[in-house]
């Protein structure tokens, strides 16, 4: 991670980060987890760190407010996992990221996931190998792009397994209450669904049966209600839906992300693009660092479920031409064209 991506991090209190790394702040002796709830400290004074134990190796004590040190371990070794899929991952790497002993990594890991770490890392793997064959690579780029050293074991393990989906995942909005509402909008109807930490779906469509079951689909283990017209998630559609018909300012929505890390990264980035400005998969890629990872980047975006405020459709074909959209071509030719407008008018 770049230190400004730290920084955001930081500034949004964004508990998905929780864990990936900690930041102390020299003025007062301690160290924070990104979702601190305490203020903000200056740049100058703070400093970042991958783990709890290089934080206290600098003499810093854990925040009483957010308990850096209760982070669930797993979820850490997970998200390591997740972000370093296509490398070589060992225990004591895992060991010195959690705190936790090899032995009580494999026992405890197994005990949540179902799986070993180094088989939830394979897992991962032949995801990735499995979109990357998807988007069009050849055997041996998708090889290559999912980290396999030699393509020789990668036939054993194909071998029923290849729809396998690691159980941290996505869990399917387990006891999740979501709820949703579905309008007339710019762009035909739109549904916006809500967990209570924000706005988890957004999907265009043209009948509301298409989308109510995308919902479901997406989140298979969740409760559903649908809303009063005057509640907040209705607000919330009239100023999206005045954003994209009328250019009004974006609306400041709360999000609730579910995705892998990496998809989580990919998404993240997306919503740095800004208003009437394209760029290609392969520019993303190069931008966020990973310019290998074309296919891997352009396949998060396909399975980004927050249209328009987390602004996929501002990524193109490296030849210009607009490429693929989940909610069909002729609606990401509207919103590209309308932001190209607005923002030279601006
Ligand atoms: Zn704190």
């Amino acid at each position: 991670m770049t230190e400004e991506q730290y920084l955001k991090a930081i500034e949004a209190r964004d508990k998905s980060f929780d864990g990936k790394f900690y930041y102390g702040v020299i003025t007062t002796g301690v160290y924070c987890k990104p979702s601190c709830p305490s203020r903000p400290a200056l740049r100058e004074n703070m400093r970042f760190f991958e783990t709890v134990d290089q934080a206290e190796r600098q003499s810093l004590r854990p925040c009483k407010k957010c308990n850096p040190r209760d982070v669930n371990p797993l979820i850490s070794i997970a998200g390591y996992i997740e972000d370093h899929a296509d490398e070589k991952i060992t225990l004591d790497k895992l060991g010195e990221i959690s705190n936790l002993s090899p032995h009580h990594i494999q026992r405890k890991f197994k005990k949540s996931y179902g799986v070993s770490p180094k088989e939830y890392q394979n897992g991962l793997r032949l995801k990735n190998f499995k979109s990357a064959l998807k988007d069009g690579d050849d055997i041996s780029g998708a090889i290559y792009e999912a980290g396999y050293g030699s393509s020789s074991r990668i036939y054993e393990q194909i071998d029923g397994r290849i729809g396998m989906t690691p159980a941290a995942y996505r869990a399917g909005g387990k006891g999740e209450e979501i709820s949703y509402a579905i309008r007339k909008c710019a762009l035909g109807l739109i549904i916006m669904a809500a967990t209570d930490r924000g706005v988890c779906l957004i999907h265009f469509g043209d009948r509301e049966a298409e989308l109510k079951a995308r919902l479901s689909e997406e989140y298979p283990h969740a409760t559903f209600n649908e809303t009063e017209p005057s509640s907040e998630l209705s607000n919330w559609i009239d100023a999206l839906n005045d954003h994209i018909s009328n250019g009004a300012e974006k609306p400041d929505i709360p999000l609730h992300l579910n995705g892998t890390a990496f998809q989580i990264r990919v998404w993240r980035f997306l919503m740095s693009v800004k208003e009437g400005e394209v760029l290609s998969y392969k520019e993303q890629a190069t931008r966020m660092g990973k310019p290998k990872a074309v296919r891997a980047v352009a396949s998060a975006n396909a399975r980004n479920n927050i249209g328009v405020l987390i602004p996929c459709h501002r990524i193109l074909r490296g030849d210009g031409s607009l490429g693929g959209y989940r909610w069909g071509i002729e609606r990401k030719r509207a919103l590209i064209e309308s932001e190209k407008s607005l923002s030279k008018l601006a």
